[in-house]
C-alpha cells in the first residue's frame, strides 16, 4: 500500500494482510490469547492479546498509521487508555506539563485528580494566547496537550503556533484528535509528535464499542506501546474486527457528518430561541478562519445555548425524537447532551464557567440521517419551550 493513495482508498485497503488468511476478504478474528514462539527475542514481540500484537492488532496498527502518514500506531482498549498511557510514557513524578483548559472531562479528571497524586505537575493554558503558554514554561515541562477541535465549545486553536511552540522548546507535542478525525486533521503531517482518538468515536463510527489510538512516529510508539503493555490496557481482538470493520466507511460518514452539522449550525444560527451556536464552520464563529486554514472539514459536533433556562434546555432535549440524550458522540446516529449534566459534570461550577461552559449549553453529534429531518426534528422540540 503506498502513501500515494488517497485516503478512502488507504481506508480499505491499508494493512489488509498481504496474503489474504484462507482466502478471507475480510479480516478474521484471531481469538487465541497466545501464539506459538517463534523465535522473539523481545518480550514485547512474544504474540499475546495483551501486548496488543495478534494479526487483528497488527492490521490496525498499518491502516491506522497509513491514514494520519505517520510511521506507527496503536490501538488501546480505550481512548482513555490511549491518553493515560501516553502521558504516563512521558511524564514522571517531579515533572511539568501544559494543557489546553478546555478538554475532554475524563482527561481533564485525570490530570487534576491522578496526576496531582503522582506528583506530576501541570498548568491549564489559554490556548488562544501564546504569551500564557510561555509564562507557564518551566525548566520542568516536559509537554504540551491539548485538543484539534476543543469540547464542548468547539474551538480551534492556532495549531502550528502550538507545535512551533513545543519545538522551540523542546516538548513533546501531543493533540487528541477525535472530534477531528483523519479525514479533518492529520496531526503528524502538521508537525505534532503524537495524535491521540477515541476510537469509540467518529473511527469506528457506530456507537457499538470502546477503543482508542495512538499514532505517531516509531519511536515514540515503542515508549508508549512498552507503557500500555505494563498497564495492561490492551484491545480485544473481537474489537478490533468492529473497528475494523467500522474505520472503512470513516470517509463516507464524515463528509456526510461535515455537511450535516454545517446545515444544523447555519439553522441554529437564525433561530430566535439560540443565544449563540459553536461551530467552526458558521464565517461569525471566533475559529473560522483558523479553521478553514487548518482543517479539511469542520466536524460533525455542534454546540449552543438555548436563550433560556437550564429547565427550557432540558424540556428541548425531552422533546428531540431523532436525537438520543447521551455523552457520547461521534456515531451514524446524531446524539445530544448538556455537558454540564453530563461529559462535564465533574469539572467544578467555577471551573466550568471559566471555561465558557454554561449550564444550559446543549452539544449535539451529528449523524448521518437527513439534514432536513434532523432541523425538523429540532424546530418541534424549540417550538414546546
Ligand atoms: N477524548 C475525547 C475528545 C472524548 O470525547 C473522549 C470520550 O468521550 C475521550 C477522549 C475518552 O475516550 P473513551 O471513552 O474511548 O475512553
Amino acid at each position: 500500500m503506498s502513501n500515494k493513495h488517497h485516503l478512502n482508498t488507504k481506508l480499505i485497503h491499508a494493512g489488509e494482510p498481504e496474503e489474504r488468511y484462507g482466502g478471507a476478504v475480510s479480516m478474521p478474528i484471531f481469538q487465541s490469547s497466545t501464539f506459538e514462539f517463534d523465535g522473539e527475542t523481545n518480550y514485547n514481540d512474544l504474540k499475546y492479546i495483551r501486548l496488543n500484537n495478534t494479526p487483528n492488532h497488527i492490521a490496525l496498527h498499518k491502516k491506522l498509521a497509513a491514514l494520519e502518514n505517520a510511521e506507527d500506531a496503536l490501538v488501546t482498549s480505550s481512548g482513555m487508555a490511549a491518553i493515560s498511557a501516553s502521558l504516563l510514557a512521558f511524564l514522571k513524578s517531579g515533572d511539568h506539563f501544559l494543557a489546553h483548559k478546555s478538554l475532554y472531562g475524563g482527561t481533564y479528571n485525570l490530570i487534576t485528580k491522578d496526576f496531582t497524586a503522582l506528583g506530576i505537575n501541570y498548568d491549564f493554558i489559554d490556548g488562544r494566547n501564546p504569551k500564557d503558554w510561555l509564562d507557564k514554561l518551566k525548566p520542568e515541562t516536559k509537554l504540551i496537550y491539548v485538543e484539534t477541535i476543543t469540547n464542548p465549545l468547539l474551538d480551534v486553536l492556532d495549531l502550528s503556533a502550538v507545535v512551533s511552540f513545543a519545538n522551540s522548546n523542546n516538548l513533546v507535542s501531543l493533540i487528541d484528535n477525535t472530534f477531528a478525525s483523519s479525514v479533518n486533521y492529520r496531526p503528524i503531517e502538521n508537525g505534532f509528535d503524537l495524535s491521540l482518538h477515541s476510537a469509540t468515536k467518529y473511527l469506528n463510527g457506530h456507537t457499538d464499542i470502546v477503543a482508542g489510538a495512538v499514532i505517531g512516529s516509531r519511536k515514540l510508539v515503542k515508549e508508549i506501546r512498552g507503557k500500555l503493555n505494563h498497564l495492561g490496557g490492551a484491545l480485544d481482538p473481537n474489537t478490533c474486527f468492529l473497528l475494523h470493520r467500522g474505520i472503512k466507511t470513516l470517509g463516507l460518514r464524515m463528509e456526510r457528518q461535515n455537511y450535516n452539522s454545517l446545515q444544523v449550525a447555519t439553522f441554529l444560527s437564525q433561530h430566535p430561541k439560540v443565544k449563540q451556536v459553536n461551530h467552526p464552520g458558521l464565517k461569525i464563529n471566533p475559529s473560522h478562519s483558523r479553521a478553514k486554514d487548518t482543517l479539511d472539514g469542520y466536524g460533525g459536533m455542534v454546540s449552543f445555548e438555548i436563550d433560556g433556562s437550564v429547565q427550557d434546555a432540558d424540556n428541548f432535549l425531552a422533546n428531540l425524537n431523532l436525537f438520543t440524550n447521551t455523552a457520547s458522540l461521534g456515531g451514524v446516529e446524531s446524539l445530544v447532551t448538556r455537558p454540564a449534566q453530563t461529559s462535564h459534570s465533574s469539572m467544578s461550577n467555577e471551573d466550568r464557567l471559566s471555561a465558557g461552559i454554561k449550564d444550559e449549553l446543549i452539544r449535539m453529534s451529528i449523524g448521518i440521517e437527513d439534514a432536513v429531518d434532523l432541523i425538523a426534528d429540532l424546530d418541534k422540540a424549540f417550538d414546546k419551550i
